[in-house]
């Protein structure tokens, strides 16, 4: 009630309809506040005359403790209602990492966690939508009813209004959900039933809807007809000083291992009359406007991604070393006295040299800024494995061995020590923690079973996460696994260019063969112009 009461709801709310729908963000509530897709979606529920909407959250883990002991229930935000009395248990789902927490929630809710267990009893239709899901929706195929692929401007009035309807038709869910799959860009994943090999790659998929077995995934064209904006401001947010407007979606550069650069094609931009509207109306909330998009970055990090100039046209970051030098020296002399500088380890054709580059290239930033004669604080190198995406060039790479990562990051510790004395800080991410999110992004349904796993032992910590999938590679290769996949299947395993990928039956209008082609060029290290959406048909999404 004391987050109810902290919250400015901007927008004017009404009574609501007989369709009852939760919209959960599957993850702590500071993170779903601040998440403007997850904020966007609640709006265009609560907007729909016929629906009666409420938000919940992952618990914090000290609720979630005493909701595991008994001594606490899980509830609805605003009406702190079962989530077993909605119609609709819809989730919200911007990182693929939260599709444990999905888990993690149903249970805690009551609600059995396979599909299979719900048939005929009276459950809420459990629905999903959000980047990850629009990605590769497959490691919860067997615990969602229905996916919503793409963006939910149109989709979700469209897929209200069709609830409405179906419900004032027929009273059996089966029958219901028939009528739900007829939305453009809905996924029933139960009519599609995967067929593997020997060795367990996707032989073919059998499609037994009625419908085009290619699912389109939507997008909105002309992003000025919706405003995306904070809808609902709390300082609990972790972005609770500012008020948040979107600017653009997806991004013209192109990057080879970025998501965002082709899941959100073409690129749109929000028109500057419409940006400076929605920031006027900010400024009168907050003395901070926060612009969200993939081309904006808010904090001081320069993101070279790659320390030579050839694993950069790998990745085709189209970022020469003299314009990371003179970006930097521009923050220095703008009086930013930390640096924090964004790399990535384990890239597709990346080798030692490559990694050794990184050092050296953050040693010439430094030489630059003490050059200036500037104070220059903090320099911290920000190091990421490389976590391979769907729907990226580098769809098909494995994610480089966590001991190669180890040995990768000993290398450049000892070189950035060798060269700076200790003034440059390393920050590196645990491959391990990479694993997991590898794991969930490039798996199929399959992962399903081990995510069932961590979440009855109800594991969440990524040390712990870790541990279990070890364990759970161990039995397998002894033969007692159970029916559970190895993990290493998914992560450290090159997908065959030929091979059916879980996420495939998924119509994202961009063509395989220029994703391939640009994968070719990063082995040539060829780089592609950004993109010129005025006159460029090439990948399909113009
Ligand atoms: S068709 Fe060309 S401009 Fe349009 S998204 Fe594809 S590469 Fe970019």
């Amino acid at each position: 009630m004391e987050r109810i009461a902290n919250e400015k709801v901007l927008y004017e709310r009404h009574a609501g309809g007989d369709i009852r729908v939760c919209v959960v963000y599957p993850n702590i509530y500071r993170l779903g506040m601040a998440n403007l897709g997850f904020q966007a979606v609640y709006h265009i529920f609560e907007s729909e005359r016929r629906v009666a909407a409420d938000r919940a959250f992952l618990p914090d883990p000290d609720e979630r403790e005493a909701i595991r002991a008994g001594s606490a229930k899980l509830v609805s935000f605003e009406r702190g209602d079962p989530l077993t009395d909605f119609d609709i248990v819809a989730f919200s789902i911007s990182f693929e990492t939260d599709y444990l927490n999905v888990l993690t929630f149903l249970r805690m809710a009551g609600i059995p966690l396979r599909r299979a267990e719900r048939e005929g009893r009276n459950y809420p239709l459990i629905i999903a939508g959000g980047s990850a899901v629009f990605l590769n929706p497959e490691p919860i195929a067997d615990f969602i009813d229905m996916f919503l692929i793409g963006e939910g401007e149109e989709m979700v009035p469209e897929f209200a209004a069709a609830y409405e309807e179906s419900c004032g038709r027929t009273p059996d869910g089966r029958a219901r959900l028939e009528d739900l799959a007829r939305v453009e860009g809905a996924y029933v994943p139960e009519y599609f039933t995967p067929v593997y090999d020997d060795a367990g790659r996707i032989t073919q998929v059998d499609y037994r809807g009625a419908l085009d077995s290619r699912v389109n995934r939507r997008l909105i064209k002309d992003l000025d007809r919706f405003t995306t904006a904070s809808l609902i401001l709390t300082q609990e947010s972790v972005f609770g000083d500012m008020y948040l407007v979107e600017a653009s979606r997806g991004c013209q550069w192109g990057c080879r291992f970025c998501a965002a650069g082709f899941m959100y094609r073409p690129i749109r931009y929000r028109s500057p009359e419409k940006l400076i509207a929605e920031a006027r109306h900010g400024l009168s909330e907050r003395s901070v406007i926060g612009l969200v998009g993939a081309e904006m970055d808010r904090s001081v990090t320069v993101a070279p991604e790659a320390g030579s100039e050839r694993m950069r046209k790998v990745i085709n970051k189209n970022l020469t070393e003299i314009e990371i030098l003179s970006a930097a020296q521009m923050l220095v002399a703008g009086g930013v006295e930390n640096l924090k500088l964004y790399f990535m380890i384990g890239l597709p054709e990346e080798h030692d040299e490559d990694v050794i580059e990184i050092a050296h290239l953050t040693g010439k930033i430094l030489e630059r800024a003490r050059e200036q004669k500037k104070h220059v604080g903090r320099v911290t190198v920000s190091l990421n494995p490389f976590v391979p995406k769907p729907w990226t060039p580098f769809q098909w790479d494995p994610m480089e061995d966590t001991q190669s990562i180890k040995h990768k990051v000993a290398l450049l510790r000892a070189e950035l020590g060798r060269m700076s004395g200790g003034s440059i800080e390393l920050d590196a991410e645990s491959p391990r923690e990479a694993y997991f999110q590898t794991l969930v992004s490039r798996g199929d349904r399959r992962v399903g079973s081990i995510l069932e796993r961590l979440s009855a032992a109800g594991i969440e910590d990524p040390g712990a996460i870790w541990h279990e999938l070890r364990t759970i590679k161990s039995e397998v290769a002894r033969g007692e696994g159970g029916g559970l996949p190895d993990p290493d299947f998914f992560v450290t395993r090159h997908y065959g260019n030929n091979e059916i990928l879980p996420w495939d039956f998924i119509d994202h209008h961009i063509h395989k063969w220029f994703l391939l082609s640009e994968r070719k060029k990063a082995h040539y290290e060829h780089q592609t112009k950004p993109c010129d959406v005025t006159r460029c048909t090439v990948c399909g999404a113009c």
